[in-house]
Formats: C-alpha cells, sequence, structure tokens
C-alpha cells in the first residue's frame, strides 16, 4: 500500500526522520532559551558563571547526568509502541506535529487551569474542544443555541467522570429550583416550561427534564423572579444552591424527597471499566450501573435497552444517562447511536427522560472521515467507495447521529496518535456550565456571563471541569496536530482511513490463515469487526473442552505479550488478549461461538462446575491495528504477513507439544 503520505507526520519506527524532528526541536529549544533572555533583558544572570567551577556544582552535574543515563537506559526496556510488531493495546508511532509541541511547550510550563496560568494555552485547548465539537457535527456557533463546548482531560477515563458530574447537576437541579422557590413564598406565574406551577409540579416530573429544559426552566424562574422584584434574585441563587445534591449530598438529598429513587445509569456489558469506577467516584454506586446486553456483533442490543427502559418507567426509577460506545475496548465495536437517540425521543414523549453519552474515547477520531473540509456530512455512498467492508450502513448511522447527544468522551492520546495526558470531552449545550460553577453568577461583576464569548467565559477552565491544575502543553500538542491535519476525511481522516485499510486487510490475511490451519486448529472471529480491532479464538481441532481452549490460547498468548521474564526486544510480535465472558453474551450468541469453534456447548457457563472443562469465558487474542507501518513493505513481507506466518507457526508447534497432543487425545476419546 501506499503510504508516503504519512511520512512527513511521525518520527517514525526507524526515526527515519531524526533529523527533521532533531533540527525543530532545537530551533525551538534555542527560541525557548532567547526568549527567557529577552523578557528583561536588562536583568543579569541569576547563576553566575563562575558557578559552574564549584567543586558542588560539577558533583551535582555529575550526578545529574549519571542518573538521567540510568533512567534511559532502563527506559530501554519499554514497550515499543512504535513498532509495527507492536499490535497489542490502543497505542502506536506518535505523531510529531503534536509530539514536538507538547516537548516544547513544557518549558514554557502553562497550566490550563486558568486563563491566569496560561495566556495562551487555555485559547488554544478551547479551541480544540470546538475542533471536536465541528468534528462531531454539533453546533459551535455562538450566535446560536445550544452552542457545544469541549476541552481536555487527562484521559477517557476523566472525561466520562465528567459527563455523569454534569449529567447529575442538570438532572437535579429542577428540583432545588422548585424548593428554593418555595423558600421563597412569592407568587410565580404557571411555567411555561412545565405547563404548571413550578412549586406544583411532581419530583418525577422535575426529574424528567431535558438538558435544554432544564436551562430554559432556570432562565425563566429567574426572569419570573426579576419581574417581581429584581432585589430577590441573588437570595433566591442563594436557596437554590443550598437545595441542591451537590450541597446536601445524595443521601440527605434523596431522603429530603419522598418518591425520588437513586437513578440508574445504563451501559452496554462490553463498556470499559472506567464507568464502574464513575458510578463509585460519583456516590451512586456500581449497583446502579445496568450492564445492558450485547448483541451477537456485540453491540448494544437495543431490545434489551428497551426492556429496562420500561421497566424503569413502570416503576418510577429515574434513568440519568444512556452511555454508548464508539470503539468498544476490547471489541473495537460500535453500538447503534441513532437507535438510542431514537429510543431517547420515544421516552421523552412518555415522560421518561435520559441524558445519552457516547464514550468514543477509542473511536472518536473516525468521525473525521465522515466531515469534509467545508463541515459538511460525507455521504455513505462515498466513504463506502474507499473501503472492502467499512462502514456498515449501522456504524454510518451511528456516527452520524453522534450530533444529537448531550456528550462526548474522546482520547486524542489514542487514535488521536498523541503521548500520553490527553482525554477529551465536548458537550452538546455549552449552557450546562451555569450549572457547575462554584460560584453563584451575581458575584461575578458581570452579571450577564452569557453575553462573552466563550472564550472569555470559560477562561477560568478550572471552575467547569473535574480537574484543577493541568497541562497546557496537552493542548498545545493537540492544537498543532489538528492545525497541520485538520479534522476532516482529507487531512486527519486520511490517516484513520489508512489504519481501517490496513485492518480490513489484516483481517483478510486472517481469513486465510484460517484456512491453511484448519486441518490442525479452528480459528474463528467472534464477531464481524466494525472498526480496526480485530479479536480471534483459536481451537486445535478435535478440543471439545473449553478449558481446554483456554489453556491452549493462553500458551499461544504467551509468547505475544509483555512480561516481566522477558525484554520486549526479544519478541517477534506484540499483542494482547481479551475474554469474551458468558454473562455478556446472549445464550444463542453462546451456542454460535461454540459452534464455531467446536466446543460442546454446555462447557461454556456462568458458573464453572468441572474445571478441566467448563470456563465461563472464551480468551481471545485481540490486536489493535493502528501503527501507520504495518503494511509498509521493504522487504518484500509487510508486518501483516510476518505476523500471521508467526501466529501459524506458535499455533502449529503449540499443537505439537506433548502436553497438548496428549490434552487433546484425551478431549477426543471423552
Ligand atoms: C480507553 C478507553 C477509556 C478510558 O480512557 P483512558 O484514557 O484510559 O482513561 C474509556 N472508554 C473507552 C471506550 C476506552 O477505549
Amino acid at each position: 500500500m501506499n503510504l508516503e503520505f504519512l511520512a512527513p507526520y511521525f518520527l517514525g519506527p526507524y526515526g527515519e526522520n531524526n533529523d527533521i524532528f532533531e533540527k525543530v526541536l532545537m530551533e525551538l529549544l534555542r527560541d525557548h532559551i532567547y526568549w527567557r533572555r529577552n523578557i528583561h533583558p536588562e536583568d543579569l544572570p541569576s547563576i553566575s558563571t563562575f558557578a559552574s567551577q564549584e567543586p558542588e556544582y560539577q558533583e551535582a552535574v555529575a550526578k545529574m547526568r549519571a542518573e538521567l543515563h540510568k533512567l534511559t537506559a532502563s527506559l530501554k526496556q519499554s514497550v515499543p509502541f512504535f513498532s509495527p510488531r507492536y499490535i497489542g493495546h490502543m497505542c502506536s508511532d506518535l505523531m510529531m506535529p503534536g509530539l514536538i509541541a507538547q516537548m516544547v511547550t513544557t518549558l514554557y510550563n502553562p497550566n490550563n487551569v486558568s486563563f491566569e496560568a496560561a495566556t495562551v494555552t487555555v485559547d488554544l485547548e478551547l479551541k480544540v474542544g470546538k475542533q471536536f465539537a465541528q468534528m462531531f457535527g454539533f453546533n459551535t456557533d455562538e450566535a446560536s443555541v445550544p452552542c457545544a463546548w469541549g476541552h481536555l482531560t487527562s484521559g477517557g477515563t476523566v472525561a466520562n467522570y465528567e459527563s455523569l458530574w454534569n449529567f447529575r447537576a442538570a438532572k437535579y437541579y429542577p428540583i432545588a429550583l422548585a424548593e428554593a422557590a418555595k423558600k421563597l413564598a412569592i407568587e410565580l406565574p404557571e411555567s411555561k416550561v412545565l405547563q404548571s406551577k413550578l412549586t406544583e409540579a411532581s419530583v418525577w416530573k422535575l426529574t424528567n427534564l431535558s438538558i435544554d429544559k432544564v436551562l430554559e426552566l432556570k432562565a425563566e424562574t429567574e426572569d419570573s423572579i426579576k419581574a417581581v422584584d429584581d432585589q430577590l434574585l441573588p437570595s433566591f441563587l442563594e436557596y437554590v444552591e443550598q437545595e441542591r445534591i451537590e450541597t446536601l449530598g445524595s443521601a440527605y438529598f434523596l431522603t429530603r424527597h419522598i418518591g425520588l429513587k437513586q437513578p440508574l445509569v445504563l451501559v452496554p456489558s462490553s463498556a470499559h471499566y472506567s464507568w464502574q469506577k464513575a458510578m463509585r467516584v460519583m456516590g451512586f454506586g456500581s449497583d446502579q450501573l445496568i450492564k445492558i446486553p450485547v448483541h451477537s456483533n456485540m453491540r448494544l442490543d437495543i431490545n434489551a435497552l428497551k426492556t429496562v427502559l420500561d421497566s424503569a418507567l413502570s416503576k418510577n426509577i429515574p434513568i440519568l444517562s444512556c452511555v454508548g460506545v464508539l470503539g468498544t475496548t476490547e471489541f473495537g465495536t460500535i453500538d447503534p447511536t441513532h437507535e438510542i437517540i431514537r429510543l431517547r425521543n420515544e421516552y421523552r414523549a412518555e415522560g421518561l427522560e435520559f441524558y445519552t453519552h457516547i464514550d468514543a474515547a477509542w473511536g472518536g477520531y473516525l468521525a473525521s472521515m465522515f466531515r469534509q473540509e467545508d463541515g459538511t456530512e460525507v455521504s455513505h455512498e462515498s466513504i463506502k467507495e474507499k473501503f472492502s467492508y467499512f462502514p456498515s450502513e449501522e456504524v454510518y448511522q451511528s456516527i452520524i447521529s453522534i450530533k444529537e447527544v448531550d456528550s462526548v468522551t474522546i482520547d486524542p492520546h489514542k487514535l488521536g496518535y498523541l503521548p500520553f495526558g490527553a482525554g477529551g470531552f465536548i458537550s452538546r449545550n455549552q449552557e450546562i456550565s451555569q450549572l457547575l460553577t462554584q460560584e453563584a453568577p451575581y458575584v461575578f461583576e458581570d452579571n450577564d456571563v452569557t453575553s462573552h464569548p466563550a472564550s472569555q467565559q470559560f477562561e477560568k477552565l478550572g471552575q467547569y471541569i473535574l480537574e484543577g491544575s493541568k497541562p497546557g502543553s496537552m493542548a498545545a500538542a493537540a492544537y498543532v496536530t489538528h492545525q497541520v491535519l485538520p479534522l476532516n476525511q482529507n487531512n486527519f481522516g486520511r490517516v484513520i482511513r489508512q489504519s481501517i485499510k490496513t485492518a480490513e486487510y489484516f483481517y483478510d490475511k486472517l481469513l486465510e490463515l484460517k484456512e491453511r490451519l484448519k486441518d490442525r486448529a479452528t480459528l474463528c472471529l467472534p464477531y464481524t469487526p466494525d472498526t480496526n480491532l480485530i479479536c480471534i479464538a483459536i481451537n486445535p481441532l478435535g478440543n471439545q473442552s473449553l478449558a481446554n481452549l483456554n489453556t491452549f490460547t493462553k500458551q499461544v498468548y504467551n509468547k505475544l505479550k509483555i512480561s516481566r521474564d522477558s525484554s520486549p526486544r526479544n519478541q517477534e510480535f506484540i499483542g494482547s488478549s481479551t475474554h469474551l465472558l458468558r454473562k455478556n453474551v446472549s445464550d444463542h450468541h453462546a451456542k454460535e461461538l461454540c459452534q464455531m469453534l467446536g466446543i460442546n456447548a454446555d462447557y461454556y457457563v456462568k458458573k464453572v462446575k468441572d474445571s478441566s472443562t467448563d470456563s465461563d469465558r472464551i480468551m481471545l487474542l485481540r490486536h489493535t491495528i493502528m501503527n501507520p507501518w504495518l503494511v509498509s513493505d521493504n522487504d518484500g513481507t509487510d508486518y501483516v504477513t510476518k505476523y500471521c506466518k508467526y501466529l501459524e507457526e506458535l499455533i502449529t508447534n503449540n499443537i505439537n507439544n506433548e502436553f497438548n497432543t496428549a490434552m487433546i487425545r484425551k478431549a477426543q476419546a471423552v
């Protein structure tokens, strides 16, 4: 495949771009030194030129150098993510523009907690937020409402926490409004949003309003109060703060409102474990995280979601959020955003409101292939032309529908090819930030917060997000990358396209391997990949025991995994593994999988009875196809082909070892 277009953007597995990397870095480093000298050129050096002649100085420098050399020597045991022999986790060679931007910006050490500590990079961070919002199709024109905003986090985990933190603020705000209105004890007109008096609305009604309606209700109520008496507003807002769940704590808040039950958060069973953590961090309790089963394609089962929604509606259980995953961590599959939105609208009409979040930590950048340079969507036909399989109708609809959800998580340190430390959170309606700030708006000098451009409203970034001090260097890295390669199909989208094309090639090669192995082992793809993550299951021919399959796969995987006993440099290839838990697949899918693999379906169980045959999981080899150089062909074979050959060798050798021969013979006898 032609990879020329990628050449300028990476340091390269061989350090091919070392000259340009060094040159630019050196230039910018010197440039930084001049900057220091030119802040106040009249200031004399603080460190005297004689200092370096002191023995103590020399000792300290020697120590520093020794330790730094020790560090880099030990770092040689690092995982070689840049190498096309690495197809394990969600990391690869890094993009040079971002890498250099991050390294250089670190010298200036901006703190993106606020403008005062980051006069340049806070603005860049907010611009990156807009770039993401535009890629997903949200409105970013300040003149119309709702307008999206976004910012960076340390990673996808914190962005996921932030979605629940935002949602809780909106979900319970109307109750606080109603309580505050009762305390104020003045006659308010009927609310247009509620079509009843605020103080007479039921708890159920108040906790089932969309985010936009909550904000409307807030504005409407404040206007009504101002109309009665301008002077009342500050004390009203203080009452509201006193009555909020964030002030009272969940336990006390719930006991004060009879009939209000604990809220549920719905995720697919394939969701990242950060959702479990998020429920604990938020104090909702992980029991309130409901895992919706997935279909045989490892996507959220929309009928199962419907069942949960029906049950919640009939029992008056509030649902805080339904989360869809765009690119699951284990399987790379894509939940049907469009179907989630359809159900959201259906249940909204029935009076059950839930907020929608898309966890696109892994797959978020795929959206760059769906956006044209002028900001419009690319048609399904036109995307399909460039691939053999991608994207299915479902995947296309799902990605195109992201613009309808309330918020999105995206990880620049995954498919954005940036160094670790960069996640992102994007919110469809920036006005939700009014519910997040610690201080009530009336303490600001200028009451009319919304009349500021977003860049000024959000310049005290730390007020609106979970984190405090945070590196401006990550914002610089993301910004520069997106300037060099804008988030549309002809720029960043091209890089992502290559990764999907490579994954398709990998998929085809696996089918060839399956054919080559068929008289020795069954190689099976347990689901059709939606993106660039591909898992396989392997069973030696004749074996019916799932326990044996897992032992066998583990033996193969031991040659592919990073461990403390061997140096990464001694490994031919580095992969990763995952499991298909029985409890996460339907009965039908479980049977199907066993049939494909030649395993006795009775051995794939939720609870293990006989550990010599049973298991509650199927072990899979997992491959992340994001390295740009996997199909580079410099000696006649690309790395995908090399890997498939290597895997064939591992599987064959493993079948032939004594232990397994015995195991298989025994299994055949059963
Ligand atoms: C990676 C990932 C996360 C967590 O992101 P971190 O950056 O590791 O904190 C969350 N959700 C999904 C789907 C992921 O792939």
